[in-house]
């Protein structure tokens, strides 16, 4: 039997989220630039590579992939991906199939998630406002959004919004974006922003808003529960007991998370990131190609990369400048 992934401090490593592109149709202010510069194509891992790199994870004992990116979804085939890793869920090795996506090409392919065997699928949206919307995104359109959305609902996915926290953005939009979606039945997650690659002029200090100031503000409107459940990852959990909504919050940089971690991130250049605050990094992409026919170097790679990974993350706001800063983008590790 294949021995399972556990790190030194005895942590399981369950849990592979993959970027399959660094490309997107968004320019987000707080991810990218708006003359983001892409990996060249023969950088990037093929899906045929994608496919053998995530089974081999599965092979090692991880029941959760989320594809993430960049947007996966404007990832040319990436589709055939996804029906190609449908045959795990179906062994039963993997238990979860889904992804992260800006919600853009949700109307064409939510279908085909849903046939795939992917059930949940997280999209990311900050506001409900248009013109918000084109201005947080630059290049994406609200309207487009929704309707992915609603395909999504459709299809049989189930929905959460990730909204990413953004001080004089979305603060006053919290009571409308949280009845929009009890309204819809989906759930509601809140980002903290992360100090996350050079994307110019935004200035993260002032855009910080503090998860704490927002589960002040549903303190507000609203009678919140903390919930017990845990994920192995950065999100905590309240219920407004109103409407029974279940609320999230992931607050990588004011709370310690690490103790539970369960997950690794892998980028579309076969890039294994052990912790998404630190620069460790090793390369799976060599033991993938050179040898096509033979796992076994690729899963010593894994093993190794698992053997360094660290104990926690060093992101602190806490004294006003930004230590800890991580040089790479979030749409290269997929947040
Ligand atoms: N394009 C897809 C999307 O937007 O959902 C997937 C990739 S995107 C990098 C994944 C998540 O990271 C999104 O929810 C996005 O809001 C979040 N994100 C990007 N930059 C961030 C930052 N600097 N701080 C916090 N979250 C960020
Ligand atoms: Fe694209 Fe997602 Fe980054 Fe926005 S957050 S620019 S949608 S990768």
């Amino acid at each position: 039997m294949t021995m399972p992934l556990i790190d030194p401090f005895a942590r399981a490593i369950t849990y592979l989220r993959v970027s399959v592109t660094d490309r997107c149709d968004f320019r987000c202010v707080y991810c990218m630039s708006e003359n983001m510069t892409f990996l060249p194509k023969k950088e990037l891992l093929t899906l045929e590579e994608l496919d053998r790199l995530c089974s081999t994870f599965v092979d090692l004992g991880v029941q959760k992939l989320r594809i993430t990116g960049g947007e996966p979804l404007v990832r040319r085939g990436i589709m055939t991906f996804f029906q190609s890793m449908s045959r795990h869920l179906d062994s039963g090795r993997l238990q979860e199939l889904t992804l992260t996506t800006n919600g853009s090409q949700l109307e064409r392919f939510a279908d085909d998630l849903y046939a795939a065997g992917v059930r949940r699928v997280n999209v990311s949206l900050d506001t409900l406002d248009e013109k918000k919307f084109a201005e947080i995104t630059r290049w994406g359109r609200l309207p487009q959004v929704l309707r992915g959305i609603d395909a999504a609902q459709r299809a049989g996915l189930r929905v959460k919004i990730n909204a990413v926290a953004l001080k004089g953005f979305n603060e006053e939009e919290l009571p409308q974006i949280t009845q929009w979606c009890a309204a819809r039945d989906i759930d509601l997650t809140w980002i903290e922003v992360m100090p996350m690659g050079d994307i110019g002029n935004e200035d993260r200090l002032d855009q910080y808003w503090s998860l704490k100031d927002v589960r002040a503000k549903y303190a507000e409107h609203y009678t919140i529960t903390d919930l017990a459940e845990r994920t192995g990852g950065p999100a905590r959990y309240v219920r407004l007991e109103e409407t029974g909504q279940k609320i999230g919050f992931i607050t990588p940089l004011s709370h310690n998370f690490c103790e539970s971690c369960n997950r690794v991130r892998v980028t579309c250049t076969g890039e294994i990131y052990m912790c998404l605050g630190q620069e460790d990094v090793a390369d799976l992409r060599a033991p993938l190609r050179e040898h096509p026919e033979d796992d076994a170097p690729l899963q010593q790679a894994i093993r190794a990369a698992i053997e360094r990974k660290p104990k926690g993350h060093d992101f602190d706001y806490s004294r006003q400048r930004l230590d800890g800063q991580m040089p790479r983008h979030m749409s290269h590790t997929g947040g």
